[in-house]
């Protein structure tokens, strides 16, 4: 059984699959750019970020250590009177840095050297330990241009779990030559407690680092981290004074989150401040709008793809029925004729098509004898015969009012006759006795070589005429003589 053919079916099928492919890829684009856009605006601030609290622990650890020194040239006046041909009393002295010690809680101690690593005055308990192997000395006696002196944090032997920094400034004479060493034992949570500084963004941290990347300081857990060193101290080498900043996307060797990590130089201190932020944290609200967004643009993606079900759905309805013959339900004329057309271009190649042009005889009778709803219904059973007794690869389609036409590729001329004599005694012997229906039937060949689709059309149309002519219940075909002869008589069956 044949269904109705549809021409071009696919086409406004694929437009709305098309539309809706589009839709969701213009959306999937339109959402990605602006994660991929909004991500990008976020680090950028993050790098921002950091820098700031690169620069403000830079400034702060400074005015640190600015701090210290003004305590070291206090120590200088104290041992060093301004006033001339006065000398200082060392039991004031040792009285005075006491004193200021007591009052500063993160001094450890303070200490006088002189030029040969003794110490003159020593505001610890006991004895003044040796003190000429002392970093914090020996840099001043080895070194002749030598000012100040920060040392490395280290863990205290008299105080256990607190870490220390020395700071030392050498005095010299006018030769050059160290006459004393002032020094400052200092606890280096003063650096904590002098940077500790609370964040708008979490997951921030600043440090203060040496050259080597040894740290001084980090907030938050300071305790965990001073006295290590970072473990990409090669970045530090980018550093300079012509470039006193660098910034960098790395994950923390240290706690082994993604940062984004800003350096920048100290200014008169030989070391580095750096401001950090987690990568994760920074981009965590972002990761939520992500999921937002993707959750979003799965829904309208739904709904898309349901619409153009729908639509789909519909548009194949629409084409169903402007292709389908609302009495009958096999192809209308227009259908029909698309279909005669493809398969004229699908056939040129191999030539044989055959046009049956079928028409009931003498209906105006029987609608006049039976009304024009038996007309109707006869109209319906002859094209039910016709579809059920052609081939699959065959056609159907109500040509006119009582007129039908059928495409037969791939058959001789011989084939399309056996089977237009079939279709014609099964509409005579079968359907709706005692009313008297036959059909006439025009056949042509469609000849691909020099004939068009409309002439071979002309042609059955001309052999249904002479079928007629001949008294109807017949087949005529259009390579036939126009006349009928004896033989063709004989597939006459009234
Ligand atoms: P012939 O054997 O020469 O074909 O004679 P005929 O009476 O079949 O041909 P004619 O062209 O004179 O009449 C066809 C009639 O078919 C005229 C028209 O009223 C009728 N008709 C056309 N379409 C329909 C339809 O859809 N339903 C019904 N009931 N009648 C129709
Ligand atoms: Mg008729
Ligand atoms: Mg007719």
């Amino acid at each position: 059984m044949s269904s109705p053919r549809q021409p071009n079916p696919t086409e406004p099928m694929q437009r709305i699959s098309i539309i809706a492919a589009t839709a969701i890829l213009i959306l999937a684009l339109l959402f990605t750019s602006y994660g991929f856009f909004e991500r990008k605006a976020i680090l950028k601030y993050g790098r921002d970020a950091a820098a700031q609290i690169a620069e403000r622990t830079a400034l702060t650890g400074a005015a640190a250590f600015d701090a210290a020194q003004q305590l070291l040239a206090a120590m200088n006046l104290l041992v060093n009177p301004p006033v001339r041909g006065t000398t200082a009393d060392p039991e004031l002295v040792d009285l005075a840095l006491r004193r200021l010690k007591s009052q500063t809680p993160h001094i450890l101690d303070l200490a006088i050297i002189s030029a040969t690593g003794k110490a003159t005055v020593w505001t610890g308990s006991g004895a003044p330990p040796s003190i000429i192997d002392r970093d914090y000395y020996s840099y001043h006696a080895n070194n002749l241009n030598s000012t100040l002196f920060i040392g490395k944090p280290l863990l205290s032997r008299v105080k256990p779990e607190r870490r220390f920094i020395a700071i030392s400034k050498a005095l010299r004479d006018e030769q050059g030559n160290l006459t004393q060493v002032l020094c400052i034992i200092m606890d280096v949570s003063l650096l904590r407690d002098y940077l500790g500084q609370r964040f708008a963004i979490p997951g921030s941290t600043q440090l203060l680092l040496d050259d080597k990347g040894e740290i001084y300081t980090r907030t938050p857990d300071f305790e965990q981290y001073v006295g290590k060193t970072i473990l990409h101290p090669e970045q530090l080498e980018t550093l300079s004074t012509t470039t006193p900043t660098a910034g960098f996307y790395v994950e923390s060797a240290l706690d082994k989150k993604e940062r984004i990590v800003e350096f920048q130089k100290l200014t008169g201190y030989p070391l580095i401040a750096v401001g950090t932020i987690s990568v994760k944290h920074l981009l965590a609200g972002w990761t939520q709008r992500l999921q937002v967004v993707i959750l979003l643009w799965g829904v309208l993606s739904l709904c898309i793809i349901l619409v153009a079900r729908r639509a789909l759905a519909i548009s194949r309805k629409q084409i169903q029925q402007a292709n389908t013959d609302g009495l009958t339900g096999i192809h209308n004329r227009r259908s029909i004729m698309r279909c005669a057309s493809d398969m004229e271009s699908s056939q040129q190649d191999t030539g044989l098509l055959a046009l049956l042009m079928i028409d009931i005889d003498n209906f105006k009778r029987i609608n006049d004898r039976f009304g024009h709803p038996t007309g109707d219904t006869v109209i319906c059973a002859v094209a039910e015969m016709l579809r059920n007794s052609i081939r699959s690869t065959d056609i159907v389609g109500r040509y006119g009012g009582e007129e039908f036409l059928v495409l037969m590729p791939d058959i001789s001329r011989e084939g399309a006759q056996i089977v237009a004599e079939k279709l014609r005694l099964s509409v005579a012997a079968e359907l709706l006795d005692p009313i008297p229906i036959t059909i006439s039937i025009g056949v042509a060949m469609m000849n691909r070589i020099d004939q068009s689709l409309e002439q071979t059309l002309a042609r059955a149309d001309s052999a249904l005429y002479q079928a007629k002519a001949d008294g109807r219940n017949c087949i005529r075909h259009a390579d036939d003589s126009t006349s009928p002869t004896n033989d063709e008589q004989s597939t006459r069956t009234t």
